[in-house]
Order: C-alpha cells, then sequence, then structure tokens
C-alpha cells in the first residue's frame, strides 16, 4: 500500500519522542490544561527534554499559562517550529496560528479535523523524553481523531473534580482509553477540597470517595489529590507557570507526587 508522504512525516516526526502521554477529562473547566502544563513544565525543571501541544482547540488555555499568547511559531525547512518556553520546554498550540485570538473556533468538523491534522504533521518537536497532549475533553470524535492521528501513545493521565458529573465521565474517559489501547497511568483528582484561610481545616467542597471507587472499578491508580487554590489560578493567568514551580503552595507539593509518578511510568 503507498502511504501519503505526510503521513509518514508524522511517524517519523513521532519516533524521535521517547513518551506520549495524552492528558484527558471528561469534562471541560477540571484542570486538564493545568495538569498537563504543570506535568510538561516541571518534567522540563527536572532537566527532561518536554514538548506539550495544545490540542484542545475549543478553550486553548496552554499559551496563557506560559505567557506566549502574543508569539507565533517560525517556519523552518522542518516544519513549524514550537515556542520554546525554557531550556527545557517546547510548546505548541494551535491557537498560535490564529490571527485573532478573539475569535472562537467555529469551524465545521471535517475543516476542523484537516486543520489538527496538518498541524499535527507540520510541527517539527526535535528529539524528546516527553510530549504531553492536551486532548479536547470528553469521549467524542475530535479526541479519539487526535489521539488515534499519533500512533502509539505510552501513557493517558485523566482528569477529574470529585463532582458526580465530572465523576460519571471519568469512567467514559477509562473505557475509551482502554479502547485505544492506550495505558492509563492514573486519575488525578483536582479541586478536591479547599483549605479554610482561617482555621487550616480542609472543606470536602464536592464530597469524597468517588474518585476511589471509579479507581477501583478501573484497577488505575489516584496519583494525587490537588486542593483548590486561588494563588494557583493567580500563577496561571500570570502566565508564569514555567517559573512557579517552586512555589510553597500545597498545590505544588501534591503535584510533585503525580509528576513522580509520570516521570517512572
Ligand atoms: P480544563 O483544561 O479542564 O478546561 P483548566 O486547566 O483550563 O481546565 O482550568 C480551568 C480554570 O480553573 C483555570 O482558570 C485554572 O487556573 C483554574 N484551576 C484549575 N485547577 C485549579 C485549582 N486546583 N485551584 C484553583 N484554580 C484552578
Amino acid at each position: 500500500l503507498l502511504q501519503k508522504p505526510q503521513e509518514s512525516r508524522l511517524i517519523k516526526q513521532m519516533r524521535s519522542i521517547r513518551k506520549k502521554i495524552m492528558v484527558m477529562s471528561g469534562k471541560g473547566g477540571v484542570g486538564k490544561s493545568t495538569v498537563a502544563a504543570n506535568l510538561a513544565a516541571r518534567l522540563a525543571d527536572r532537566g527532561y527534554k518536554v514538548g506539550l501541544l495544545d490540542a484542545d482547540i475549543h478553550g486553548p488555555s496552554i499559551p496563557k499559562m506560559f505567557g506566549i499568547e502574543d508569539q507565533r511559531p517560525g517556519v523552518d525547512e522542518n516544519g513549524i517550529v514550537p515556542i520554546q518556553v525554557t531550556e527545557n520546554l517546547k510548546v505548541m498550540s494551535i491557537a498560535l496560528l490564529i490571527e485573532d485570538k478573539d475569535s472562537p473556533i467555529i469551524w465545521r468538523g471535517p475543516a476542523k479535523m484537516g486543520a489538527i491534522k496538518q498541524f499535527l504533521q507540520e510541527v517539527s518537536w526535535g528529539k524528546l523524553d516527553y510530549l504531553f497532549i492536551d486532548l479536547p475533553p470528553g469521549t467524542g470524535d475530535e479526541p479519539l481523531s487526535i489521539a488515534q492521528l499519533i500512533e502509539k501513545l505510552d501513557g493517558a493521565v485523566v482528569v477529574t473534580t470529585p463532582q458526580d458529573v465530572a465523576l460519571l465521565s471519568v469512567r467514559k474517559s477509562l473505557t475509551f482509553a482502554s479502547m485505544l489501547k492506550v495505558p492509563v497511568i492514573g486519575i488525578v483528582e483536582n479541586m478536591s477540597g479547599m483549605k479554610c484561610p482561617h482555621c487550616n481545616e480542609k472543606i470536602d467542597i464536592y464530597g469524597t470517595g468517588g474518585v476511589e471507587r471509579a479507581a477501583a472499578d478501573f484497577n488505575v491508580p489516584v496519583l494525587g489529590e490537588l486542593p483548590i487554590d486561588p494563588a494557583l489560578a493567580e500563577i496561571e493567568d500570570q502566565g508564569r507557570v514555567h517559573l512557579e514551580g517552586n512555589a510553597d503552595l500545597e498545590w505544588f507539593r501534591e503535584f510533585s507526587r503525580i509528576t513522580d509518578a509520570v516521570e517512572n511510568f
């Protein structure tokens, strides 16, 4: 069978990447991009060459988290050159290719998938230890096609909140990963309660226990429980995710256990 030259190019690009890990969630707004961005930044802090691909074109928050939303990637003979955020961290988002960042993405399905496919083929990552792919939320056609385009994904991290609606969808995400035969590294419970600023006691705003049950049913580990922390949201709003890994927040202390698990997977 003849293979389209561009497809073999994608496969070639992906071969120089040691581990490709997708970050998924059943629904939006649970902290999927937060987890993807921090996994990439913290492993880069540890000396690995890391790429972060923002494939969630509906809520492209990744460029803002690193303060690169006004940069435009260059092009060289190998393709689109991702933005070098720090020595070890490269970031690419389809949002960086769109001129008017205030206009919502309203492309119809096929045009959108065509654009995403071309985008995946053209980005020239070079040699990487890890590539994190921030997938669109849910288990529909879009995350499926993207996951299928990137062959041989090495692992999946599933992000959820303790809320029921998110929990139902986390089960769908786990099923999705197993359909794709991508091993699940584990589930991250984000927005898992909040420390009372006055007495320091933990308040479980959304309840507890559901994530553990889903994890046990699917025989996958819970990698960590990250609290709600307004200081984290501020770091992201200020575009400082690559700079603040050592901030003295409980969120980061808990997150380092998640980074360990992904590093050692
Ligand atoms: P998703 O990718 O699932 O849509 P994001 O990572 O973009 O979610 O997070 C949605 C918003 O919630 C962002 O503004 C982010 O800064 C904030 N956020 C995420 N996790 C936390 C947390 N643990 N504490 C406080 N704010 C958070």
